[in-house]
Formats: structure tokens, sequence, C-alpha cells
């Protein structure tokens, strides 16, 4: 499953710990020029594409936050976790996510990102609900609003993201179930976008954020940043970095 050439566990384990090494010097170097304390920056690793060895390798290396982009290829790996594995991992889900699926997410995600659409809200909060009810998780689920970016609309809808001016509508009715828990919003920068639009489109999101957090105060993480432009990400006030290529190596094509 993984694009990396296979290596002998030790091996593995070493190059996943220089690459961590790597960006956790890139989040200092870019919250010292910030001006930002860096514990207040959390590094999830994206390790869709990338099997549960390098889980279970990130894990005994004391990293907690990890992230996946489709609900199959998620709910797998989780249920494959080892118990004790699992205790010391926060899940996160980044990919967009059909609103049918939202049963199977509720069940295994610590924290969903990409909530974009008033539906997919509801699914998730009665989701979530259930999943209570019947034991499958003890927490309640914690959400993102994901918010578009991309300026062409076109461009919108393929990479998912609400309007920035639904954002708050949005907020309320995630607020309506106490299932959920919203804990801010997340983004993707614009594809191809230059660094300055890609600093723009952060300044956006943390405007969004600014507004989001007037009606819930709580509401204060920013996701927002990838491999290419943590740093970007960083210097408009990112909470949650999301960080796959940089600490588990290339893939194959995403879809
Ligand atoms: C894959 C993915 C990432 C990580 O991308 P890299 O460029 O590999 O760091 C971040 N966010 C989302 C939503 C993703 O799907």
């Amino acid at each position: 499953m993984s694009a990396a050439p296979s290596l002998d566990p030790g091996a593995r384990r070493d190059q996943l710990a220089a690459a961590l090494e790597r960006v956790h010097d890139r989040i200092r170097a870019a919250a010292l020029a910030a001006r930002r304390d860096p514990r207040e920056i959390t590094l999830i690793a994206v390790t869709k594409y990338h099997p549960i060895t390098d889980i279970e390798a990130l894990v005994a290396l004391g990293h907690r936050d990890i992230a996946e982009n489709k609900d199959q290829e998620a709910r797998a790996k989780v249920e494959d976790l080892p118990a004790e594995v699992r205790a010391g991992v926060r899940v996160h889900f980044v990919g967009q996510l059909q609103t049918n699926k939202a049963r199977s997410t509720a069940r295994y995600a610590d924290v969903v990102h990409s909530v974009d659409r008033e539906r997919l809200a509801t699914a998730l909060g009665r989701g979530a609900e259930r999943a209570l009810e019947a034991g499958e998780r003890q927490e309640v689920l914690d959400v993102l609003i994901q918010v578009g970016l991309d300026r062409k609309e076109s461009a919108s809808a393929a990479r998912g993201g609400a309007a920035p001016e639904v954002a708050l509508e949005l907020a309320s009715r995630i607020q309506q179930f106490a299932s959920l828990r919203l804990r801010g919003v997340m983004g993707v920068a614009p594809h191809g976008a230059s660094p300055e639009q890609t600093a723009q489109a952060f300044e956006t999101l943390a405007d969004i954020s600014r507004q989001v957090r007037t009606e819930v105060a709580s509401a204060d993480w920013i996701s927002a940043g990838m491999s290419q432009d943590l740093e970007s990400a960083v210097a408009a006030g990112a909470t949650h970095l999301r960080v796959g290529s940089a600490i588990l190596g290339s893939r194959p094509l995403d879809r």
C-alpha cells in the first residue's frame, strides 16, 4: 500500500523519526518567525495510503495525531490497530465525506475536519449520537468547518469546503447537536496557488475563524498547512498542521 520502498521495521522507524524531527524543526522556525509558541501548534501526520505499521511506528516515537481522508481505508486501519496503540492515537478525518458514510466515520473518528454542508453536519450529529448510545465511542465528536478557499467555484466544489458566508450558519447547525463539539475551521490552499495566494487564502481562513469565534468562543482551532505550505499557515495563525509526504514520503497519486 505504501509507495515507500520496503524497509526493515527498524530502518523505517529511523526514517520516520528523522522526518518528524525535520518537520518539527520547520514548525519551530516558523513559529519563532511569527512570534508564536510552537507548543500551541499540533502536528497531524496524514497517513493515507501508508500501512498501519507506519502508524504504530509513529506512536512508538511518541507521536499522537494521525489523519486519513477516505472512510473505508480509515475504518479498516483503525479497526486493525492494536488496542494499546489505538488508545494512544487521536484519529482525524480530513477528506471529503459523503453523507451516507457519516455514520461509519462517527464510530471511529476523534475529529472530523471536513464538515462543509448542513446535511453532513446533521448526519454526523445523528451518527455520533447513535455511536455514543451504542457505546462505540465515549466522547463527543470534535468537528471543524471546512471553508472553501479556492476562488473558482468549480475548483472549490472539487476540493470541498463551504462558502465563507455560510460558515456561521453551519456553526449554529453543529451547535444543535450535543453529540458534536465545534472546535474551529479548516482550509486547503488553492491548488497551484503562488506563495502570495496561499498566504492570502490562509488570511481569509483566519478571518473566518475570528467570525466563528464571535459565536462559539471555544472554537479556536485553525487547521491549515500541509507539507508544502506549513510555514505560511503558521504565519497566519494555524493551530493544526496536516502533513503527509514530508513525514511519510511519497504515496501513489491521490484521487
Ligand atoms: C493528503 C492531505 C494532506 C497532506 O498533504 P501533504 O502534501 O502530503 O502534506 C493534508 N490535508 C488533506 C485534506 C489531505 O487530503
